[in-house]
């Protein structure tokens, strides 16, 4: 995994997603390198570059167009051979011109959660997964709620990272906020 301070960054524009949560993120998508993923929220690029040292093709959307150009940044620095195709859009507009993938990541949706994730179902090859990370408690509700409406048996984990910083008294550990790490899997 890349190390949060190596990713470019500007105001305005989140991420990138902590390094442990990128290690979750990966782990509960099983990625592998014959997988197509959907990254729905580049944000920074934190996601969208690790995966795409992993599988075979990403598609990345976002709608904020600071995002694009960071993460096409951050791909040119840590993979610039890796098959990423960026969009600047809405998830579900670019969803119409894309073909079916193996998993989906949600990391931002703005209103869209629901249709997202049905929307993405549709398109998910069997096996395929969905993994949402959610910083909002709705965000957990809602994924949960979609995820079982659609016959999936959800898997949520929620994980509190705090990193220790070593100070010459001792070692303070500092906490992040919690996140929550939502997966379903579509039958073969
Ligand atoms: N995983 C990213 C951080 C995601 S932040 C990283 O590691 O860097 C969430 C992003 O989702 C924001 O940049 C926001 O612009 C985007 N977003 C929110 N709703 C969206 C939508 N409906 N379509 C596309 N992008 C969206």
């Amino acid at each position: 995994m890349i190390p949060d301070d190596e990713f470019y960054k500007i105001k305005g524009v989140p991420g990138p997603t902590k390094e442990e949560i990128r290690c979750l993120v990966m782990c509960k998508a099983r990625v592998s390198s014959n997988d197509v993923v959907l990254d729905v929220g580049c944000g920074t690029g934190g996601l969208t570059v690790e995966l795409s040292r992993k599988v075979k093709k990403v598609y990345a959307v976002d709608k904020n167009p600071q995002a694009v150009e960071v993460t096409l940044k951050n791909l040119k620095t840590h993979n610039p051979s890796g098959d990423v195709e960026l969009f600047e859009n809405d998830a579900l507009t670019i969803m119409d011109d894309i073909p079916t993938f193996d998993v989906l990541i949600v990391g931002g949706s703005s209103g869209d959660l629901v249709p997202i994730i049905k929307k993405g179902y549709e398109m998910l090859k069997a096996g395929g997964r969905i993994i949402v990370t959610a910083i909002l408690l709705e965000t957990r509700t809602s994924t949960v709620l979609t995820l079982k409406e659609l016959g999936l048996n959800p898997e949520i984990v929620e994980v509190f990272i705090a990193r220790g910083k070593v100070l010459d008294r001792g070692t303070m550990m500092k906490g992040s906020n919690p996140v929550a790490i939502i997966t379903g899997c579509k039958s073969i």
